[in-house]
């Protein structure tokens, strides 16, 4: 019997030794030390054996469920620990990698451009006004001295919705509702977008515009300056110079193309300025008395300046984009350069 004890507990060592997992090892336990395991058996033959020698095999039998017992508590802890090792192995991270980020949007460098003129000029004193883009005939045109047979009509070719509805030209529409409802003096700007039926590389039927205008008591084209140099020195650097060239609008008497000098190569001449060093900005000039009349105001009493500017011209300019058409494609690899 003793001799049967001792192989159990050989063959429970080999079992145990072979189990590479827990899984196997229950196995084990249950064969050698279950119910109706190997070692139970064993008890169970223990009738055959003559009751003076019961003690003692009873004592060996217990021994053996001892050592089993913690043959494969060992190795339970063994078998444990390799799987955690395991588990810690395969599932490491690298702290040193990339997190996985959220993309973040960013403004489109159109809304940048306004946002920074816009704060120029309400730093300078002006207000934001706004007015609707779906615009009636009398405040786009007919206020801003452009009757219906006026040439300039052609000039700047409209949608029109009907007869006397459109979409807004210019955003000098939001100039005529604003001297109407207002009493000078005035210092406004408004942005928003503009529509013309004009498609290529530097015209799109839909753009964005900011303007301003000034309505006070002796102002004139030298005030006008100053405030386009300020606004010039601030969006680009400090050495940018302004210069008026004489031009038309029906809107303005006398009316100027403004010109900057080039940010690019500070007016010694390059592609961007197309060697000349200076690059047209905007349209201004002192408003026409008969727009003032138009809109209520007293015109021997009060000057008129006024300003626009294409919001992409601008861009174009600032951010060195060669193409309009970049500005509306959406194309994230562009838009993220703006973050
Ligand atoms: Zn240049």
């Amino acid at each position: 019997m003793k001799e049967k004890i001792s192989k159990l507990i050989e063959q429970a060592k080999i079992a145990v030794e072979q189990s590479n997992t827990l899984a196997l090892l229950n196995n084990v336990k249950v064969k050698f030390l279950g119910k109706s395991g190997e070692l139970t058996q064993l008890l169970r033959g223990m009738k055959d054996v003559p009751q003076e020698e019961r003690p003692m095999v009873g004592k060996y039998v217990n021994e053996a469920r001892d050592i089993i017992t913690e043959l494969t508590e060992n190795k339970t802890r063994e078998l444990s620990q390799a799987e955690i090792n395991e588990k810690m192995k395969s599932e490491s991270v690298d702290v040193t990698l990339d997190g996985k980020r959220k993309e973040r949007g960013s403004l489109h460098p159109c809304t940048l451009i306004t946002e920074e003129i816009v704060d120029i000029f309400t730093s300078l004193g002006f207000t934001l006004g706004q007015g609707p883009e779906i615009e009636l005939d009398k405040f786009c045109f007919q206020m801003l001295n452009i009757p219906p047979d006026h040439p300039a009509r052609d000039m700047q070719d409209t949608f029109y919705i009907s007869d006397d509805v459109l979409l807004r030209t210019h955003t000098s529409s939001v100039q005529a509702r604003t001297m109407i409802n207002t009493k000078p003096p005035i210092r406004l700007v408004c942005a928003g977008k503009v529509y013309r039926p004009d498609d290529d590389a530097t015209h799109s039927p839909m753009f964005q515009q900011v303007e301003g205008l000034v309505v006070d008591e002796k102002v004139t084209l030298c005030d006008l300056k100053g405030l386009l140099e300020t606004f010039a020195k601030r969006l680009f650097d400090s050495s940018t110079k302004v210069r008026f060239r004489p031009s038309f609008f029906p809107f303005t008497e006398p009316s100027v193309e403004v010109d900057v000098t080039c940010s690019v190569c500070h007016g010694k001449g390059c592609r961007i300025c197309k060697g000349t060093g200076w690059i047209e900005i905007l349209g201004a000039g002192v408003v026409n008395p008969k727009v003032l009349e138009n809109c209520g105001i007293d015109s021997k009493k009060y000057k008129g300046l006024a300003f626009g500017m294409g919001v992409e011209r601008v861009a174009m300019i600032k951010y060195g984009i060669p193409d309009m058409r970049i500005l509306f494609e959406n194309d994230v690899r562009f838009l993220k350069d703006f973050k």
